[in-house]
């Protein structure tokens, strides 16, 4: 673990504030190679870290970029993340041998900001009409399914 991970909480017991800076390496987000994330870029973050009655907290803005697979056309493309004045709390009881190793929690927050279905433009996959074709359209009588009269075979004719 790098050394500038860490957060020394007894130099921050006088209400002194310790300044972060520091550019993490990407394999802090120790991703697997199946995973459709991954990480090239460094991961800056910058902010400060200070005690508040039980807490430790640290706040920081976090930017990195991440390449995603679009959920709609499998392809990689680049997804930013700017986080600004982030903070996490810890609570002092929690924070063992007084060091505090803020990479995991800076690690959550990154994976927390990708969609659950990413997609290749900043809302909507860029290549939705290539796929759009191969999509199954939806219903449009839905209501009438139980009809056993209406049955849709959209294959029939192959
Ligand atoms: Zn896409």
């Amino acid at each position: 673990m790098q050394e500038s991970l860490k957060i020394y909480v007894d130099r921050l017991k006088n209400g002194e504030e310790e300044t972060i800076t520091a550019k993490l390496d990407p394999s802090l987000f120790d991703l697997k190679k199946e995973d459709d994330v991954s990480a090239k870029e460094p991961i800056q973050v910058s902010g400060k870290a200070y005690i508040a009655g039980d807490f430790l907290i640290v706040e920081l803005d976090i930017d990195t970029t991440l390449t995603l697979r679009c959920s709609v056309c499998n392809r990689a493309f680049s997804f930013a993340i700017h986080l600004k004045q982030w903070i996490h709390e810890e609570p002092l009881e929690d924070i063992k041998h007084g060091i505090f190793e803020y990479g995991v929690v800076v690690r959550e927050a990154c994976l927390l900001e990708i969609p659950l279905y990413p997609q290749c433009g900043v809302s909507l996959c860029l290549h939705r009409d290539e796929i759009e074709k191969y999509l199954k359209k939806p219903s449009e009588d839905s209501s009438k399914q139980e009809d056993k009269s209406s049955h849709y075979y959209p294959f029939a004719d192959l």
